[in-house]
């Protein structure tokens, strides 16, 4: 297995218009250095080979912060992004690289997650990023993170309203949350916007997209947030996966 990541200049230009300079280019393979190493001490995450990393860890979090292949404005202006559930880091470490005019807050429950997050920040000098440990249904009370933040990222945390659940109420009005999905229907978009109505969220955006390299079919939902969440959300630990609302 080799330990470089590969390039892939043909494909950030065609699928986002963008393409890495070489710092940025360093940061990506310095970041799944630091990954593979934490890999020998914990299991962080089985995607190791370079190319599937260079997929579902990097081009995959950039392409859901470009709906239609182009970076979000807010965030090429500097936006305060926070990724719930970021685990090894995925997308928020990713998207602070490529985009280092935001601030990136990555949350995780699991302490060893965050520690070594902390240890990756002080290591990358590009992303302007913090660490978080907690819950999401706690940080979303919390008046330092409540509808504080203009896009909220999560991939992978939870069923669709159970992230609707944890990313809405820390997203400003106006703001985004971004649900990184693998399959979804029009039937579960319709089955979700209940839950985005509570929530004082509008599904703006629902993209089908297929990867580069393995062709595998993946969604973004790009949920816009038109009024104030009510107070009762996110409800207590636990009862976003428990109850969905
Ligand atoms: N987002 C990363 C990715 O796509 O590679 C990690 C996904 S991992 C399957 C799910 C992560 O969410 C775990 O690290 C877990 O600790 C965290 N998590 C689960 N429930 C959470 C909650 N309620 N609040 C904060 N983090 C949570």
């Amino acid at each position: 297995m080799t330990n470089s990541l590969p390039a892939m200049a043909d494909i950030w230009q065609n699928s986002l218009n963008w393409l890495p300079n070489p710092q940025q280019e360093q940061e990506f393979q310095r970041l799944y250095e630091l990954i593979l190493a934490g890999n020998r001490q914990f299991n962080l995450t089985r995607i190791t080979a370079a190319e599937e990393f260079w997929e579902k860890h990097l081009w995959d979090a950039l392409r859901g912060v470009a709906p239609e292949g182009r970076f979000m404005r807010s965030l090429l202006e500097g936006a305060g992004v926070i990724d719930i559930g970021t685990g090894a880091g995925f997308p928020g470490v990713p998207v602070g690289i490529a985009l280092p005019n935001c601030e990136i807050t990555l949350v995780d429950s699991t302490r060893k997650k965050v520690n070594f997050i902390e240890e990756v920040l002080t290591k990358l000098s590009l992303i302007r990023g913090k660490t978080v440990m907690g819950r999401a249904e706690e940080i979303g009370h919390h008046p330092l993170h409540r509808q504080a933040y203009d896009v909220a990222l999560i991939r992978a945390v939870g069923s669709a309203a159970v992230c609707a659940e944890y990313t809405l109420p820390l997203v400003k009005r106006g703001g985004l949350a971004v649900i990184y999905r693998g399959h979804w229907t029009d039937e579960e978009s319709t089955a979700l916007q209940n839950a985005v109505n509570q929530l004082g969220g509008r599904i703006e955006l629902v993209e089908r997209f297929t990867t580069p390299l393995t062709n595998s079919v993946r969604h973004c939902l790009y949920l816009r947030k038109v009024a104030t969440t009510p107070g009762d959300f996110p409800r207590g630990v636990g009862i976003p996966n428990q109850k969905p609302l």
